[in-house]
This record gives C-alpha cells, sequence and structure tokens, in this order.
C-alpha cells in the first residue's frame, strides 16, 4: 500500500468528494472518473488511512474530519472565486485555476476578513454556495464589505451590482428585462415605502426581499 503525502493532492481529492456529494454523487467509480490525480488508488488509500473518508460498498463518503476540511477548503476557494470576479474583476474562465491555489494559501484569519469584506456572500460566481463560516453569523460589521446588498446602501448611493442571489429564480429574468443585472449600475432614489432605484435613466421600483438579494459594489456618484 502506498501513501501520497503531497497536500495538495489529498485537498483536491477533499474538495471533489464536497463537489460531487452536492450533486448527491458517492460513487466510487464516480469519484475516480471525476479526479484527475495521477495515481487514485494511493490517493484513496492516503484518505482512508488519515481518516477522511469511508468505504462502504460502491459508495465513499467523506468523513466528520473530511468534512470538516473540505468545507474549510471549498469555502476558501469560492471566497478567492469572489474576490477575483467582484473586487479585481478578472473574467470567470481566468478565475477558477487562481482561486484553486488560493484555498491553500489563505488562513482562517485572512478567509474571514475576505468573507468580511465582500459582505459574507452566499453564492460563488458559479452560483455554487459558499459554505458559511463564524464570521458570517456575527451581527455586527466590523469592517465595511466592499459588497453589500442594495438594501444596506444609503439613499442616493450609488453601485454597481456584483450578483444577484435570487430565492426565486424566475426572478432573474424579470430584473434583467428592467435593466437590473450584474454590471449594471444603480443609485438607490428612496427606501421607504418602497425601494425605488434608478438604472439607466429609468426608476423602478422594487419590494424589499428583492433588494436584499441584490448585492452591489459602492461606486463614486
Ligand atoms: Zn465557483
Ligand atoms: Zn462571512
Amino acid at each position: 500500500m502506498s501513501f501520497i503525502t503531497d497536500r495538495e493532492r489529498i485537498d483536491e481529492a477533499l474538495e471533489l468528494l464536497w463537489v460531487i456529494n452536492e450533486d448527491n454523487h458517492h460513487e466510487m467509480d464516480y469519484f475516480r472518473i471525476n479526479s484527475d490525480d495521477a495515481d487514485i488508488n494511493a490517493l484513496v488509500d492516503t484518505l482512508l488511512h488519515e481518516g477522511l473518508a469511508s468505504i462502504s460498498g460502491s459508495e465513499i463518503r467523506l468523513s466528520e474530519k473530511g468534512l470538516k476540511s473540505a468545507r474549510g477548503l471549498v469555502r476558501r476557494q469560492r471566497l478567492a472565486e469572489r474576490l477575483f470576479t467582484d473586487v479585481f474583476e478578472m473574467p470567470d474562465d481566468a478565475v477558477l485555476s487562481d482561486a484553486c491555489k488560493m484555498e491553500h494559501i489563505l488562513s482562517e484569519e485572512l478567509t474571514e476578513s475576505v468573507c468580511t469584506f465582500l459582505g459574507h456572500p452566499p453564492t460563488c460566481p458559479h452560483g455554487k454556495p459558499i459554505p458559511r463560516g463564524e464570521c458570517c453569523k456575527k451581527f455586527k460589521i466590523e469592517v465595511t464589505p466592499l459588497v453589500m446588498r442594495l438594501s444596506e446602501l444609503a439613499v442616493g448611493a450609488q453601485g454597481r451590482i456584483t450578483f444577484i442571489v435570487a430565492s426565486d429564480p424566475s426572478r432573474i429574468n424579470k430584473l434583467n428585462s428592467l435593466g437590473i443585472a450584474a454590471g449594471s449600475i444603480v443609485r438607490l432614489v428612496q427606501k421607504t415605502p418602497s425601494f425605488v432605484l434608478s438604472v439607466d435613466e429609468t426608476t423602478v421600483a422594487i419590494d424589499p426581499e428583492i433588494a436584499r438579494e441584490i448585492y452591489v459594489r459602492k461606486t463614486a456618484p
């Protein structure tokens, strides 16, 4: 039996298991097909040996320990993706490979700062959920987040929409048809009794719960 000592390869395997589990796949075959590791047998042996995963029948599942590590890795990777797209405004396809390296670099503390700075985003740019961290539960915002909910923007302030997390996906099209889409610049005209925005010379009223689902990056007026 041979084991792997390269942490990055083990981390990649943990992440892959997390990602396929999100799609409800636990089959060993599925894991093998989707892994690009050079020595999948040694990799699996290592996961079992380190107590990161277990096998039952034809399925492989993360153990509690494996889940904890994978959760942290996926969280860091998806936050890094957000950082690259929202802050550095890098194109989507360039983002993934760099984000893949970041999750091995970001410390726990730095991760919380990045998460806070980005306004505790619920999803990555690909729409996958970002596992929540301790920082996301805290009520108080110590750092002014770069990206915030539209509902938190001050009246008169202007922002560029970075992403929309619609609880009802059919809303996205409706919003898009009003010019409310990622990349659009919006100005908050009023908050009560309803939210009124101006987008491209047009004034649009939206429900407060929708304003909470739109994330903006504040821009100078
Ligand atoms: Zn992603
Ligand atoms: Zn957070």
